[in-house]
């Protein structure tokens, strides 16, 4: 199965969140896009594995994504080490990817900074054909890294104008219903489900969307320089 991008999230909300927008654009323009969430959240304080599941589920199939997994690694517990590193190789293998789209550190949650590092390295070792798996090597050609909510760190690479996208991204982030600010769901209130948390989600498009001149951005990084063709990109 060859998908031309495949999106890591730590947790089954973190693509969503860090790049809803870009991932509804990518739809949209005929892109087979994989989310592989690493683990599946079992140790949120809201919500159960399968509610997180369906929710996930739910999630990508309104932002236009082909397909989404999760690899079952530990909640809390996410590290760039040989058993996890192996699975992740095994991911990239099957899915055969051109771009992969994965959590940028540092990071206030250990899992996405691990994240980070984990799937950078099973890239690397996925090309590498003496590491036998069911599936033929295979390497992606361009890691891209984005952060589910915090920006911190460094300034992004570059900026997606997803203004097209945002009402859709929107969409998808209220399928997370035990997750996300939901006045209606019983749980313990957590920072990720308070109002405020909410509001910020609108805050960041558009603050990323005012630094390149339009109304919704989603930011991205990378480990080496972009090559741009002329015209230049507007
Ligand atoms: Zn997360």
């Amino acid at each position: 199965m060859s998908m031309n991008v495949l999106v890591f999230g730590a947790h089954p909300d973190d693509a969503d969140l860090g790049v809803g927008g870009i991932l509804a654009k990518l739809g949209a323009a005929d892109y087979k896009v994989c989310i592989a969430d690493l683990t599946a959240g079992e140790m949120a304080s809201r919500g159960t594995v399968e509610e997180r599941r369906k929710e996930a589920q739910e999630a990508a199939e309104r932002l236009g994504v082909e397909t989404r997994v999760c690899l079952e690694l530990p909640d809390g517990n996410v590290a760039n080490v040989e058993s996890q590193r192996q699975q992740v190789l095994a991911c990239i293998r099957q899915f055969q990817p051109t771009y992969i789209i994965a959590p940028m550190t540092p990071d206030r949650h250990p899992d996405h900074g691990a994240a980070h590092a984990l799937i950078r390295d099973a890239n690397f070792l996925a090309g590498l054909p003496k590491i036998e798996t069911g599936h033929p090597p295979h390497r992606a050609n361009r890691l891209f890294y984005y952060h589910p909510y915090h920006s911190i760190g460094e300034a992004p690479t570059f900026v997606v104008d997803i203004s097209e996208t945002y009402t859709q991204k929107v969409d998808a982030l209220k399928a997370f219903a035990s997750q996300l600010h939901n006045p209606n769901y019983a749980g313990a209130e957590t920072y990720v489900s308070s109002k405020a948390f909410w509001e910020a989600i609108e805050i960041r498009a558009r603050y990323w969307g005012q630094r390149i001149g339009v109304v919704y951005g989603e930011p991205l990084y990378t480990d080496l320089p972009l090559g741009v063709n002329l015209p230049w990109l507007t």
